[in-house]
């Protein structure tokens, strides 16, 4: 698999890295980076003070100047790399925190996995149309923040897309391309307008016999930001969590206006386009046919698809996406793919604090889209779009 494309947290220099071997025998790598050495002992002036003083004045010293090192800690979770990285004291307590991340995007993934025969959301899209069905408040909040999406975007965005990806995770496989008749089939069953949900019962009743839901659009980022949430619950404020290309940033590192993250140019005959952002306490997903990808009868087929046609998408494609929230970053990255580049554009600027660059390949040539929103970096990489 090619690997053209990534939203990628670029904090180099300096960095010592080691392995951790984990009581439940799976493994952690770890990178920590240094910060200036705290001072020893008090200053001269405190060293003439008694005894008691010193040591008050010593430990205040010591909290003032506490070592903070970046831990950068990753596991393989919800079909992508996983990873966490955070400022912390020491290795120890900076170990625990991510153990905590890996574990709780496990449970979201026992939530959200359409590969899970046992996940939550198989079994919603198994028998919620039987009966409207109690889910889980993270099952209904991200399937609220779906609906949101779809309407923005017109279904561009549709988490009952699945019966359709079925066909296209089939014909990556095969190297066949689904036939017309199987795509208008499962087209059938795809609408978003079919999702009834109710707040008061948090309830999820699916109006269409044989749906699919798939959550793979909006779900990592969703749980990037709970890995940051979690993080900060704990006091680790100065983190970011990545799910392959979907991130939750959160507090700046110390002494830095923030993180500084690479967008990457699937424009490969000019690297020099891609772009650096310095976020901190956002969320920013990209999503683009880099990493996956059906080659078919000599044409590339993404693995998004437009549910108004039922067809992979086709040429090369990115579509960043900064949003206060990682369900909205995720999902309207994968929205924006869809449609076209000057409607995803108004549609992204039309919520608070959301602001999209996308790259497109056309017949002239590539073409850089940025909304006026998106930060100073990347304006400047692409001379078209507005
Ligand atoms: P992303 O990488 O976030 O763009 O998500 C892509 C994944 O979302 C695919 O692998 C499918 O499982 C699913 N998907 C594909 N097309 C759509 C779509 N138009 N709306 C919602 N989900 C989609
Ligand atoms: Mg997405």
């Amino acid at each position: 698999m090619r690997q053209i494309f990534t939203v990628l947290h670029k904090e180099v220099a300096n960095t010592c890295l080691c392995n951790l071997g984990l009581t439940d025998s799976r493994r952690f790598s770890t990178k920590c980076k240094g910060m200036p050495a705290p001072r020893r002992g008090g200053t001269p002036a405190l060293r003439l003070l008694s005894v008691a003083i010193m040591l008050m004045a010593a430990e205040m010293t010591h909290a003032q100047v506490r070592r903070e090192n970046l831990y950068e800690f990753s596991l393989p979770r919800m079909g992508t790399i996983l990873r966490v990285k955070l400022y912390a004291g020491d290795q120890n307590e900076a170990h625990r925190a991510a153990n905590a991340v890996f574990d709780r995007v496990e449970e979201l993934e026992e939530i959200f996995s359409d590969y899970r025969d046992d996940s939550e959301l198989t079994k919603v899209s198994q028998e919620g149309a039987v009966a409207p069905r109690v889910v889980s408040p993270e099952m209904f909040e991200l399937l609220a923040a779906s609906q949101r999406i779809s309407e923005l975007s017109g279904g561009a965005f549709d988490v009952t897309v699945g019966p359709v990806v079925a066909l296209w995770r089939a014909a990556r496989k095969t190297h066949a391309l689904p036939d017309a008749a199987a795509i208008a089939k499962a087209r059938e069953a795809v609408g978003y307008q079919y999702v009834e949900l109710n707040t008061q019962n948090r309830t999820v009743f699916l109006k269409h016999t044989g749906m699919k839901l798939d959550a793979g659009a909006i779900a990592k980022g969703y749980a990037a930001e709970q890995g940051v949430a979690l993080l900060r619950s704990r006091g680790f404020s100065r983190a970011l969590v990545a799910a392959g290309g979907d991130l939750f940033i959160g507090a700046p590192p110390p002494g830095k206006p923030g993180w500084e993250v690479a967008i990457d140019s699937p424009d490969l005959s000019n690297g020099s386009r891609a772009c650096t952002v310095l976020l901190h306490d956002v969320a920013v997903s990209t999503s683009g046919n880099a990493h996956q990808f059906a080659d078919i009868a000599g044409k590339r087929f993404s693995h998004i698809v437009d549910p108004s046609t039922g067809k992979g998408l086709e040429g090369e494609a990115s579509s960043t996406v900064i949003a206060p929230d990682g369900a909205t970053a995720d999902g309207l990255a994968t929205a924006l793919s869809v449609m076209p580049p000057e409607q995803g554009l108004k549609a992204a600027e039309s919520l608070p604090g959301v602001s999209a660059y996308l790259i497109r390949q056309s017949s002239t040539g590539w073409r850089y889209y940025s909304s006026p929103g998106f930060p100073q970096g990347c304006h400047e990489a692409g001379k078209g779009g507005h």
